[in-house]
């Protein structure tokens, strides 16, 4: 980096910023990363260092001076099947800020040397355990737990109170001598057993197992159904303590008070007196943790007198009296055997190292991901290599590294396929894509197999039935294209192993039912690349039919703001294959609703009515927008001077009701919306 003009700097952090952004959505709101920690944090010091050298491109919105955020709203892509429940925002009293985070032992003297130079005394750190789970926010009023929230973007967050609840550690009142009024921040985080367990649970159901314990974590507190929450074995430790006017003078003493009235807190922790003894900590940790029923990422070193705190203050994004050592992940060294290139469901090709068996942070690692043919090229990796493999947030651990000084004289540079691996048609790669892709999805086994799995699932048509049927109706050759589904006879499924009247009944009944699936989700489930759930709600409303979308052309679809031309592309390039285009006739002949239905109207009640919703409802807050609707009245998202009632349920979002306070809106419950609709008796 030490040479860079400045428009390659600029494209440079362009493409990290971008890179970091997405990545942050994986891991925040999906839940599911597709890089390490480790890995995170390299791209995130790269550009933090690209923009201390080019400061004419800094940005207040770089992911370097904004926090990422958790909070469940979802822009669309190609995980959009996995769009996540909408919580209710709360915002935060106090920021609640990242901490500054260094692999590097020489990071951890400057960090130190910076505080002595402040505060020109020997300083005592608190030595903590770096859970690695989810940051929440708890609130007690008078004793009793008022809200539970989400780090968010740390300014505001998810509501997610109902579902922390249900964590057995964490007490709905305290017992003692608390404050009248305090918050407390911790870390939800799941134990080792809980996510074995869990994951097996989810394997034998076919879903797929979550890539580590901090991800099911986040990924558990944020369900809609709290029962289900309670069933994830989830635990908490608390480690922060904010309020007004605190009777503490110690960072320690605040949290060995919050043990006193009930709060769970870590056994782990330590202060001590010095840098060194900070080290020794460190060093004992990086060992034992191996051993704990829980997983840590490293050793928050926090200096512990309070008033010393308020003295050093923060950053931007965090505080400058915290910091948090992250232990590096574990690596192993073996030899690449060979490459398989996997065909996934769109056709995307991933090229998968085989490797020599070797052990890895418990478990044996024969295979690795390579992502695609760039990751390829730039490892520079042979075939007969010598690599590092990493386990980072997935489950396939990656190759991160090859051993040059080791490669020997026969290593065979591999050849990226030009033709697919399972059908032979000829790869394609599209503008600015990573991925080499198999265009051939009406006859390439694996994509259409992948197709069906698609088609069936839950957030499509919700079909009954698992891979393992698809599998078995597939080598039957009773489906090759999605409308066989719906021509499948009880003789036919009666052939499938182990299948009896029951299993075929049900199966058929369930195909029966997914006539009435709304056109939403049905443009959903035939898998057009880049359409997720998400978008194919919004083109189903903007278009009103299959026929309008097929009949749109390319300007009409990119002037649609959330549509760009890669989603653009990919829509014209499915409708103009006669394939598809002969599927959506018979799938339509099958009885598959390909128009939108227009919300009842049941009266008019409501009529010139403009209405805002907020907050958490007996039922789903689009149903309560529905029931609006259906009665005439219009609903928008946020509250202005022409707004006539604010509908507000439990914890609706604090801006809202104090602009409709200032207003003068009317606020009404979900009881009193449901008062000016019903008939009365
Ligand atoms: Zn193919």
């Amino acid at each position: 980096m030490s040479k860079i003009t400045k428009s390659a700097a600029r494209e440079r952090i362009e493409f990290l910023r971008n890179e970091i952004n997405g990545h942050n959505y994986n891991y925040y709101v999906l839940n599911a990363p597709v890089i390490s920690d480790f890995e995170f944090d390299l791209m995130l010091q790269e550009l933090a260092a690209l923009e201390k050298k080019f400061p004419e491109f800094a940005s207040p919105d770089s992911p370097t001076v904004k926090v990422g955020s958790d909070i469940a709203k979802a822009p669309d892509g190609e995980a959009g099947e996995r769009r996540p429940f909408e919580f209710a925002t709360r915002t935060h009293r106090y920021p609640m800020l990242s901490l500054g985070n260094t692999y590097s032992r020489e990071e951890l003297s400057e960090f130190s040397d910076r505080i002595s130079r402040t505060i020109q005394e020997e300083c005592s750190y608190s030595c903590e355990l770096k859970f690695d789970g989810t940051a929440i926010c708890l609130t007690y009023r008078k004793g009793s737990l008022a809200y539970a929230v989400t780090r968010g973007d740390g300014v505001k967050g998810d509501d997610v109170t109902a579902n922390v609840l249900t964590i057995p550690s964490i007490p709905r009142t305290l017992h003692g001598d608390y404050p009248e009024e305090f918050e407390i921040r911790g870390e939800i985080y799941m134990p080792f057993e809980a996510f074995n367990r869990l994951n097996a649970e989810r394997e034998e159901i076919d879903e797929r197992p979550f890539a580590n314990p901090r991800n099911a974590a986040s990924g558990s507190l944020k369900l809609q159904d709290s029962s289900e929450v309670a069933s994830r074995g989830l635990a908490c430790v608390l480690y922060h303590m904010l309020g007004e006017n605190l009777p503490f003078t110690t960072h320690s003493e605040a949290i060995a008070a919050a043990k006193s009235w009930g709060l769970p807190v870590s056994e782990h922790s330590k202060v001590v007196g010095s840098i060194e003894e900070v080290n020794s900590y460190i060093d004992y940790w990086d060992q034992a943790r191996r051993s704990l029923p829980f997983p840590i990422d490293g050793i928050v070193i926090k200096v512990n007198r309070l008033d010393w705190q308020r003295k050093l203050g923060f950053t931007a994004k965090s505080p400058r009296w915290a910091t948090a050592y992250k232990f590096k992940p574990d690596r192993a060294l073996t030899q690449l055997l060979s490459i398989d290139y996997q065909v996934g469901r769109t056709g995307a090709i991933t090229p998968v190292a085989n490797l020599d068996p070797v052990p890895l942070s418990g478990t044996v690692v024969k295979r690795a991901s390579l992502h695609n043919k760039d990751q390829m090229d730039l490892l520079d990796i042979r075939i007969g290599d010598y690599v590092y493999v990493e386990k980072g947030g997935e489950i396939i651990p990656k190759i991160t590294e090859v051993e040059l000084s080791k490669r020997p004289a026969h290593a065979v540079v591999p050849d990226f396929p030009r033709y697919c691996p399972d059908c032979g048609a000829e790869l394609v790669r599209d503008e600015g894509q990573a991925k080499h892709y198999c265009p051939n999805s009406n006859a390439c086994p694996v994509q259409i197999k992948s197709g069906f799995v698609h088609f069936i699932s839950r957030k499509a048509m919700d079909i009954l039935a698992g891979e393992a049927t698809i599998d078995q109706l597939y080598d039957k050759g009773y489906i090759r294209h999605l409308s066989d589904l719906y021509s499948l006879t009880k003789e036919q499924l009666l052939t499938l192993d182990g299948w009896k009247d029951r299993s075929a009944e049900n199966l058929l009944a369930s195909l029966e039912k997914s006539r009435s699936v709304p056109f939403n989700r049905v443009f959903y489930a035939l898998g057009i690349r880049h359409v997720g759930e998400a978008s194919a709600k919004m083109l189903a409303a903007r278009f009103g039919s299959i026929d309008a979308i097929m009949a749109a052309d390319r300007d009409t679809l990119v002037q649609i703001d959330e549509v760009g031309d890669v989603m653009a592309d990919s829509i014209i390039r499915w409708f103009a294959d006669p394939v598809n285009r002969e599927q959506i006739e018979k799938l339509r002949q099958a009885g598959l609703k390909f128009e939108q239905e227009k919300t009842k109207k049941v009266s008019d009640t409501l009529s010139g009515g403009i209405f805002v919703v907020s907050g958490v409802f007996s039922v789903p807050r689009d149903e309560i927008k529905q029931l609006i609707e259906s009665h005439g009245g219009k609903t928008t998202s946020s509250v202005s001077g022409h707004t006539s009632y604010l509908v507000a349920g439990e914890a609706p979002g604090a801006e809202k009701i104090k602009k409709a306070e200032k207003l003068g809106t009317r606020i009404i419950s979900e009881e009193e919306l449901r008062a000016l609709v019903e008939p009365k008796e």
